[in-house]
């Protein structure tokens, strides 16, 4: 195949990406659960992360569409499952939220080839720039931990910028920084939603790195999409 473009910056998002939010979230909840003995009121730590996976889900669908703040959505999905449960202590919910995101950014595993890639994007010279919608001192945190913070040129949180993926101005907010012009840049992002439709927002093409890969149904519209992020390196 052709390289019908030449790029010039790469941008990623973070989450489920390169860290590999998905482990380490159920690692640093199992964690918790232990710790603050949640058993007393769940049949099984299983139980509990179901009930809190699927609303988190929700929640940040709302924070993404701006219908609710970040406050609430930290209180109402550790809130939520103990309500479930006929548990209504807003002091405990805040605590066991506390509990995880202190220790949630202590995780380390990354998304598999996630340092291959850096390690391959970086010996090509290209300015990598992270586009993420997480929240400022937790994203900072994750990539200290993990040992990835010095692959990345430019760190673009939606807190700084101003605004969410996949509104436009998080991505031009990014362009900016890198001096890029729109068809320099491409996105590689796990979330249509947000990384997929913001990169198709402000005109840059992009690479989808689905959690599940599709395998029966038409292509969704995107540049690029991959299995494994060892791909993006017959792209770039
Ligand atoms: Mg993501």
């Amino acid at each position: 195949m052709a390289h019908s473009k030449n790029y010039k910056y790469v941008f990623l998002d973070l989450d489920d990406t390169i860290w590999d939010f998905h482990t380490n979230a159920r690692l640093a909840m199992k964690d918790m659960f232990d710790d603050r003995g949640l058993i007393r009121y769940f049949e099984n730590f299983d139980q509990f992360f179901d009930i809190y996976a699927r609303r988190n889900i929700e929640l940040w669908e709302l924070y993404g569409k701006g219908e609710i703040t970040k406050e609430y959505l930290s209180k109402e999905r550790f809130l939520y499952p103990l309500s479930k449960m006929g548990v209504t202590d807003e002091a405990l919910a805040a605590e066991i939220g506390q509990h995880y995101l202190d220790n949630l950014p202590t995780k380390t595993a990354l998304m598999p080839h996630a340092i291959e890639l850096l390690d391959y994007l970086t010996e090509k010279k290209y300015p990598l720039t992270i586009i993420s919608n997480g929240f400022v001192e937790v994203q900072y945190r994750k990539m200290r931990s993990s040992g990835i913070e010095h692959y990345f040129k430019h760190i673009v949180l939606s807190e700084a910028a101003g605004a969410l993926k996949p509104d436009k101005q998080i991505f031009e907010y990014a362009l900016e920084l890198n001096v890029a012009k729109p068809n320099e840049a491409i996105m590689i992002g796990d979330s249509y939603a947000a990384d997929i439709v913001g990169a198709i927002n402000v005109g840059i093409d992009s690479v989808f790195y689905p959690l599940h890969y599709p395998e029966n149904s038409d292509k969704p519209e995107c540049t690029h999409m991959i299995r494994s992020l060892r791909e993006v390196m017959t792209i770039l």
